[in-house]
């Protein structure tokens, strides 16, 4: 199976990125499963070789530009060029503005945006040379502005920016970049968010469903869906675009 796509997904070890690996095995990729910690890979790579799928560990931190440039340069290695990049990697620091630190500040533009960043300038070259490559970077409903959330506001609006320019510039070597914009998907970081306001996650997630249009909050599965048209053949003349998935025009 010497033809066979390898696509890189990070964030993978849970919540969307690990729905977004498995979803992607099951359209026929390789996949990279990347995660800050390696061994936390463990039961997403194990899902994905279940259903007899290619999977492979990678701990990488997506804000170190050496690691990020040895994790790549593992994956070609291993599994063989990557040609589909899902930058998911993402933390929540959130605080209102006038009690949020510098640091709150600074880790999470680090991840999400020097993150997709440093990913990104590395898969391109795989995805340029091969004439045939997709970026998807995860965007946020927040983007449009979240009471608590200065940083990862502007870091989704951000990345807006940065997929539209993406897709300018990578356009004539057959590279597509877009944005997933999801609204409420229930994961660990929105169970995080429902723990640090004092509430229960089951009655978080009702009265969120409430304010929804199609009445109930997304699961992984949600996002993973999109992702896999997005990185499709189907979707080939898509690019630059920002995709609210988020059962209504905004959650
Ligand atoms: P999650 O359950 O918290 O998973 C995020 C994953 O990213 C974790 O495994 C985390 O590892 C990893 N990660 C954090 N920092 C990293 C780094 N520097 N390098 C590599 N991996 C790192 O989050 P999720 O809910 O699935 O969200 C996935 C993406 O969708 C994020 O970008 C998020 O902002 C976005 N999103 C989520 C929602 C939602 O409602 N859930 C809505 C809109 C957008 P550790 O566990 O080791 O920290």
């Amino acid at each position: 199976m010497t033809d066979t796509r390898v696509a890189i997904v990070t964030g993978a070890a849970r919540g969307i990125g690990a729905a977004t690996a498995v979803r992607l095995a099951q359209e026929g990729f390789a996949v990279a499963v990347c995660d800050l910690d390696e061994a936390a890979c463990a039961d997403t790579v194990a899902a994905i070789g279940k259903e007899g799928g290619k999977a492979l560990a990678v701990g990488v931190d997506v804000a170190d530009a050496e690691r990020v440039a040895a994790a790549v340069a593992r994956i070609a290695a291993e599994l063989g060029p990557p040609v589909v990049l899902v930058n998911n990697a993402g933390i929540l620091r959130d605080n209102l503005l006038f009690k949020m630190s510098e640091d709150d500040w600074d880790a999470v533009m680090s991840v999400h945006l020097r993150g997709s960043f440093l990913m990104s300038r590395a898969a391109q070259e795989h995805m340029t040379k091969a004439g045939w490559g997709r970026i998807v970077n995860l965007s946020s409903t927040s983007a449009l502005g979240n009471r608590g959330q200065a940083n990862y506001s502007a870091a989704k609006a951000g990345l807006q920016g940065f997929t539209k320019t993406l897709a300018i510039e990578l356009g004539k070597f057959g590279v597509t970049a877009n944005a997933i914009a999801p609204g409420f998907i229930a994961t660990e970081m929105t169970a995080a968010t429902a723990a640090r306001v004092g509430a229960d996650f089951e009655e978080f997630k009702k009265a969120a469903a409430q304010q929804i249009p199609v009445r109930r909050v997304g699961v992984p599965e949600d996002v993973a869906g999109v992702v896999a048209f997005l990185v499709s053949d189907d979707a080939s003349f898509v690019s630059g675009q920002v995709i609210y998935v988020a059962g209504g025009p905004k959650a």
